[in-house]
């Protein structure tokens, strides 16, 4: 996916693992490597290895669709993706780095009058809580996408949620980015080296087993995206999440016909334009749980024929590129995060279709954790596993849906 970006990245030559360290983290993808990151930067912890079983950033990390957002519904996940926005906005500065941040704003389409009512909670849940977004109309989204088809079939638009902090970023910049820093600072990063159980002792994880022999450690972290189960599983720990592939697409490229990100979830599609001028495409997650990424022709065609129900003059573009993902998803749609029932295993799963735009609060949050000996941080409290049991779920399906 990033062949044609010059990443100018030199990490130290692979080494042998060694028997011990104090962090493992599995998992090399955003999350876990701004973890690492934060980690030895605030907390000064760098005997920690980051153990990846393929390439770094490549799982989910470079697989998304690149959406950073903090529009949701509830406060907790405003208050949380709010402060990964403005993160983000200062990451190029803090690699010294281009992660090629586009602050684009995005616009989120109502066609029902339950749909404004909705959106009018979630502006005012913004604007509480640390987000820029209010209600617009139409002339008003005419003027912001003039090729936008406001009267698409049986389903007009009646109104719009525009986030002025929409915004998009080079996702493999950013796993690199954080790679690098980390790395400089003496975190080790193993790529080819797969987690495939657990030693337990006393209630505690005192080492991992790979593909590469035992490795003691003093905690374990995991953020593995689509596979968190697999792992969890091993462990006996039961999380109510399941499997799906989720896909995306892109076309040739065109001049600049697009700024904003636009999505609607009665179309269950979005579509923006990228620096290179492609048109990316995406929708909602497959109906079925599955652990393939393979691309679809049914997913292609009905996620198509809404994205030109909304800019019909696509209908002539050439697709190059459909791919996918494995998304773990919760049943509220937030993530599960902090301690599990094993002492010194903490998680960091759940991230479902919406965890791109998180990658640096969850590296600085799971990093407090860690480096706490599993204080809880505010911010992600809302998010522990228990809540499922609790029944404090923290629902954000309406605020995610198409949009990621
Ligand atoms: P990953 O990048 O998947 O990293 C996990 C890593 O763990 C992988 O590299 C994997 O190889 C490794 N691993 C797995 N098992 C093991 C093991 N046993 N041992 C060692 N390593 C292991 N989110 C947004 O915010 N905005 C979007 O627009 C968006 N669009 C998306 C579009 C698509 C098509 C997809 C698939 C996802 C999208 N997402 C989006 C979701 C987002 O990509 C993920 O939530 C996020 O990238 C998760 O980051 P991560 O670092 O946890 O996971």
């Amino acid at each position: 996916l990033s062949s044609d970006y010059p990443v100018d990245v030199d990490l130290p030559a692979p080494k042998e693992l060694k028997s011990s360290y104090d962090v493992v983290i599995i998992g090399g993808g955003g999350h876990g490597l701004a973890t690492a990151y934060y980690l030895a930067k605030y907390h000064g912890i760098t005997n920690v290895a980051v153990l990846e079983k393929a390439y770094l950033g490549g799982g989910n990390t470079a697989r998304n669709t690149a959406v950073i957002r903090s529009n949701y519904l509830t406060s907790e996940g405003v208050k949380f993706y709010a402060e990964s926005v403005r993160m983000f906005q200062g990451l190029s500065n803090e690699f010294d780095f281009n992660i090629m941040y586009s602050e684009r704003g995005q616009l989120t389409l109502a066609h029902t009058d339950a749909t404004v009512r909705a959106f009018r909670q979630r502006a005012e849940v913004n604007k509480h809580f640390g987000g820029r977004t209010e209600m617009i109309d139409r002339q008003q989204i005419r003027e912001l996408v003039p090729t936008l088809n406001l009267d698409p079939g049986h389903l007009p638009v009646l109104a719009g949620l525009w986030h002025i902090d929409g915004a998009t970023a080079r996702h493999d910049a950013v796993a690199w980015g954080y790679a690098k820093q980390a790395a400089k600072r003496g975190v080790e990063i193993h790529q080819l080296t797969e987690v495939q159980d657990f030693v337990v002792e006393h209630g505690k994880i005192t080492a991992v087993k790979t593909n590469r022999g035992t490795v003691k450690c003093g905690c374990a972290v995991q953020a593995i995206a689509g596979h968190s189960s697999l792992l969890l599983n091993k462990l006996g720990i039961r999380a109510p999440i399941h499997s799906y592939p989720l896909q995306a697409m892109v076309t040739q490229p065109f001049k600049p016909f697009l700024d904003p990100l636009v999505s609607s979830s009665a179309l269950h599609c979005y579509v923006q334009q990228t620096g290179r001028g492609e048109v990316v495409f995406g929708g909602g997650s497959d109906p079925y749980p599955l652990y393939n990424t393979r691309s679809t022709l049914d997913l292609k065609e009905s996620l198509l024929a809404h994205a030109i129900e909304m800019f019909p003059f696509l209908a002539n573009a050439k697709l190059m590129r459909q791919w996918a993902g494995t998304t773990d998803m919760t049943p509220d749609y937030s993530p599960i995060m902090g301690r599990s029932p094993i002492d010194n295993y903490y998680l960091d799963a759940g991230w479902g279709t919406w965890g791109f735009k998180s990658t640096p609060i969850c590296g600085k949050t799971m990093a407090e954790l860690v480096a706490s000996g599993g204080r809880t941080p505010e911010l992600i409290a809302p998010f522990a596993l228990e809540r499922f049991s609790t029944f404090q779920q923290v629902n954000e399906m309406g605020a995610t849906a198409a949009s990621h």
